[in-house]
Formats: structure tokens, C-alpha cells, sequence
């Protein structure tokens, strides 16, 4: 697209920085309103990825999200990825919320008793594509499970409806990016230090 080539090119060599070091500049689709603190996603802090406001743009992309799963289903998913119990699952529920609503840990009733995992391992072991947040609710439905959600994906840091929401408001790239990432600036590679050892997901 050549849009996309001239933004690559006009700011070829530029990268976002953090106090001289390269930031973790996380985006996620849609955030639903209010952006997530990195610490309730993945265990770290970070001062420029805290919880902020996000005036969304919602497009034809709709708010909210619902997905049902079969307790089987549901069941075999998890083994899949390493969640170890025998029996059935029969319920499962939040264990614990995140100031913006977002289930950082799931329990999971099985007939072994409960486990309980990351709010992140839970969508990413049922499927990311049809748990699109770990801002949902559960009911019981048939013979398994109704999530119901709103956002997409892990929402920390950039929002990209909420970017082009601003876009649209004829905000620049680096006024989003302040807002976003707030404290950071827009800088050149060749003045960063490299020295950074975390990679966060970008989903
Ligand atoms: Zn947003």
C-alpha cells in the first residue's frame, strides 16, 4: 500500500525510547475504552504502559464479542496446552480482576478441584481468535460454556482503533505515540541503546 510504504520510508531510522532505551511499544487491536497496565498482563511494570483512557473508534468492528465452547471441547483445549487434570471442567469463573475489569487470573473447576492460570494462558489456550480478550464474563450454556467480551486482544499499550480515532482527529504518529506511551519519545536508532531483554507480546 503505498501510504504504508511513505509512512516506512518518512520515518525510516526513527524508534520509540524510554529514557534512552528502546520501549516495548505493545499495540492490541481494540481496548474497549480503557488501555491495561502491563504488570496485570505480564507479572512487569512499565512507566510508560499504564491504563489510560482510549477514545476508541468502533468502525464496523463491533464492541463486543460472545463465544461458546463445549465443556469437552473446552476440556481438551486446556490438556492441549499443558493444563493437566482428569475429568470434566464444570465451571469456570474469575479469580481475580485487574482494576479495568480484565480477568488477570481464571479458575478453572475440573473434577480434580480448581486450577487456576494467567487471564493471557486461558485465551491463548482456548483461542486467542474467539476469546479476543480477557475482558469477558461466563455463564453456563448447554452443555458447556458463554463467554461474553468486549475489546480485542491483551490491551496494553497502543490501541489501534483508539489511533485512529485520533488520526482521523488529525493528530501525527508522534502524538499518539506520547499518548499512548506516554513519557516516551520518538527518537534515532543510532542514539538508543540496545541493551533491552524483554520482548512483550504484541496480540
Ligand atoms: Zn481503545
Amino acid at each position: 500500500h503505498p501510504k504504508v510504504q511513505e509512512a516506512v520510508r518518512s520515518t525510516r531510522g526513527e524508534v520509540l525510547a524510554y529514557k534512552g532505551e528502546l520501549a516495548e511499544a505493545v499495540y492490541h487491536a481494540y481496548c474497549g475504552g480503557v488501555t491495561e497496565n502491563a504488570a496485570d498482563v505480564w507479572g512487569r511494570s512499565f512507566p510508560y504502559l499504564q491504563s489510560i483512557r482510549s477514545e476508541c473508534r468502533l468502525g464496523d468492528t463491533p464492541p463486543t464479542w460472545t463465544y461458546h465452547i463445549e465443556a469437552n471441547d473446552l476440556a481438551r483445549r486446556l490438556r492441549a496446552a499443558g493444563i493437566v487434570f482428569s475429568g470434566a471442567v464444570t465451571a469456570v469463573e474469575p479469580a481475580d480482576l485487574s482494576q479495568t475489569g480484565r480477568i488477570r487470573t481464571v479458575r478453572v473447576r475440573t473434577g480434580e478441584g480448581p486450577r487456576e492460570m494467567r487471564g493471557i494462558d486461558f485465551r491463548k489456550a482456548v483461542g486467542p481468535d474467539l476469546v479476543k480478550s480477557t475482558r469477558f464474563t461466563i455463564e453456563p450454556e448447554g452443555d458447556g460454556f458463554r463467554f461474553a467480551g468486549l475489546g480485542s486482544g491483551h490491551g496494553v499499550g497502543l490501541c489501534q482503533h483508539g489511533a485512529r480515532a485520533m488520526a482521523d482527529g488529525k493528530a501525527g504518529y508522534r502524538e499518539i505515540l506520547a499518548r499512548y506511551f506516554p513519557g516516551t519519545a520518538v527518537t534515532l536508532s543510532s542514539k538508543v541503546k540496545k541493551n533491552n531483554q524483554v520482548r512483550l507480546v504484541n496480540r
